[in-house]
């Protein structure tokens, strides 16, 4: 089963994903993860996203898809990935489902996790002081923010109209998000 967590920064989509592979023993693929440990690396892939990172920029859709193309042979062998923080373009999306096809595979699900935009700031804001990410001051965020309103939530479509898509509420707590989350998941 592969599934994609989706929404916003701040949403909860990380916390979320690594429940789901605690309960569920699927393997997370968050491009921001992975992007954040090659600029920790020092490699050159790092040195040309953490500019475009911390701005709050998406960095190119050739880069994330390529670290997602390496990464699906695990994830079929886990037997199957929640996808974090990807695709966030028409374009991911369209070469994600190229990519799975060509293995034999697809997305299961999407989840939505609906968090309104006050509650993120609120979020966001305890998180500027505490997560030591270069991308968590209000400036970032905000580029943040409207990238995905912009680039990332016009895919809602794209995976209504394929009967893939559930809408939870991400309001709550960790707890009641998750248990919303398993009630969607069945
Ligand atoms: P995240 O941890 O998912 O919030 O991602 C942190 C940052 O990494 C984003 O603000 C982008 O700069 C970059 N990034 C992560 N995933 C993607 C993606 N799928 N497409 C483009 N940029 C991404």
């Amino acid at each position: 089963m592969n599934l994609i967590l989706f929404g916003p920064p701040a949403a909860g989509k990380g916390t979320q994903a690594k429940r789901l592979v605690e309960t569920r023993k699927m393997v997370q693929l968050s491009t921001g993860d992975m992007l954040r440990a090659a600029i920790a690396s020092g490699s050159e892939l790092g040195k040309r996203v953490s500019g475009i990172m911390e701005r709050g920029d998406l960095v190119s859709d050739e880069i994330v898809i390529e670290l997602i193309e390496a990464r699906l042979p695990e994830a079929e062998a886990a037997g199957g990935a929640i996808f974090d923080g990807f695709p966030r373009t028409l374009a991911q999306a369209e070469a994600l489902d190229a990519m799975l096809a060509y293995r034999g595979s697809r997305i299961d699900q999407v989840i939505r996790l609906k968090v309104d935009d006050e509650q993120l700031m609120k979020r966001i804001a305890g998180r500027f002081a505490e997560s030591g990410r270069p991308d968590d001051n209000p400036e970032s965020f905000k580029v943040r923010l409207d990238a995905y309103n912009t680039q990332t939530a016009p895919l809602l479509p794209y995976y209504q109209d394929q009967g893939k898509l559930t809408q939870v509420d991400g309001m709550g707590s960790v707890d009641t998000v998750a248990v919303a989350i398993d009630k969607a998941l069945g």
